[in-house]
């Protein structure tokens, strides 16, 4: 069983009030798995007590490695970071503040043992939260699996196992604006979901302020789906036809010598003109998008298995 090793990362941010029942519990449920272990902090700028017992917990525990950073940089680059040099043959991604139980860990494991390369948390109940953050997460998860052309699983955010493969993966892909959940779905690979309840906060309050909760939403929008970009064209075209069947009805009832009130050659021609800008705008989307797709610097594509290639 020893001969396989797991990486569990822990990005932190002000977390002083959980830091050390955090580190019992997640720390009792990885020794209890049976394989050996690393957890990974990243502390992403703390300027409360959390470094401090994080350095102290490290003294007394040769499992724990602490990466921090020189100021916040956000959760989704912690994740990075811990990411980055971790030596798991799996790697698991939890919150500090308890509520994803690090007790579902082990389901998480038992699934990649059983063959997935992504076993990801999804939240069958969320506890403790407000009807404002429920509702708009019910919303936006809708919303973004609508628009992205890769299925994003709804209701899960980034609790999840990855394989060692899937998280060398995940190392090419340096974009800046970083969505993980939808960088993990845009890669395919074999994905199986484990239903948990969303606990409370075990205490202290949300990091994510409304201003960083609306950032990681454009990065999920704008780093997974073109069609923002797209839609313009779409509308301009639209606008474009009608008009236009609109000017050949206006000249059509001129020629007859059909009386109709002058200001519809205004409206149409209005109408004719908005399309076509509209129009020339998703032309440069279409080569907005392309640019945006080489600058990501994605792997063209991901191989998850050869047979007789060498
Ligand atoms: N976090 C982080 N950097 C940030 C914000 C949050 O590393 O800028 C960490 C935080 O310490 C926690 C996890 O990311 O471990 C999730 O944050 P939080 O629980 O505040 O988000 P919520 O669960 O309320 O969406
Ligand atoms: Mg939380």
């Amino acid at each position: 069983m020893s001969d396989k090793f797991l990486s569990l990362i822990v990005p932190v941010f002000n977390e002083q009030e959980v830091m050390q029942v955090s580190f019992e519990r997640m720390d009792a449920v990885m020794r209890e798995i049976g394989y050996p272990y690393e957890i990974i902090y990243v502390n992403d700028g703390s300027r409360d007590d959390t470094m401090r017992q994080l350095r102290q917990i490290a003294k007394e525990n040769k499992q724990v490695r602490v990466r921090s950073f020189s100021r916040n940089f956000g959760h989704q680059l912690a994740v990075t970071a811990g990411m980055d040099i971790a030596r798991g043959d799996a790697l698991i991604i939890i919150d500090a503040d308890l509520q994803d139980p690090p007790e579902v860990i082990p389901e998480l494991v038992k699934a990649w043992e059983s063959g997935a390369d992504i076993a990801y948390g999804k939240r069958a109940k969320r506890e403790g939260e407000t009807f404002m953050k429920k509702f708009t997460a019910f919303c936006y998860y809708r919303l973004l699996s609508s628009m992205s052309a890769y299925p994003i699983p709804l209701d899960t955010g980034d609790f999840r196992l990855i394989d060692r493969k899937v998280a060398d993966t995940f190392l090419k892909m340096r974009e800046h604006n970083r969505f993980l959940r939808g960088m993990s779905a845009w890669m395919g690979y074999e994905s199986v979901p484990v239903e948990y309840v969303r606990h409370e906060r075990y205490a202290g309050k949300t990091k994510y302020t409304l201003k960083k909760m609306l950032k990681l939403a454009m990065d999920g929008i704008t780093g997974f789906s073109n069609r923002p970009l797209s839609i313009v064209g779409t509308l301009g075209t639209v606008f474009s036809m009608i008009s236009g069947l609109g000017l050949v009805a206006l000249i059509v009832l001129c020629c007859c010598a059909v009386k109709f009130p002058a200001w519809l050659w205004a409206v149409d021609g209005l109408v004719l003109l908005d399309g076509i800008i509209m129009l020339c705008m998703g032309i440069q989307g279409a080569y907005m998008n392309r640019m945006y797709d080489e600058l990501k610097g994605r792997p063209l594509y991901i191989v998850g298995e050869e047979l007789n290639v060498d």
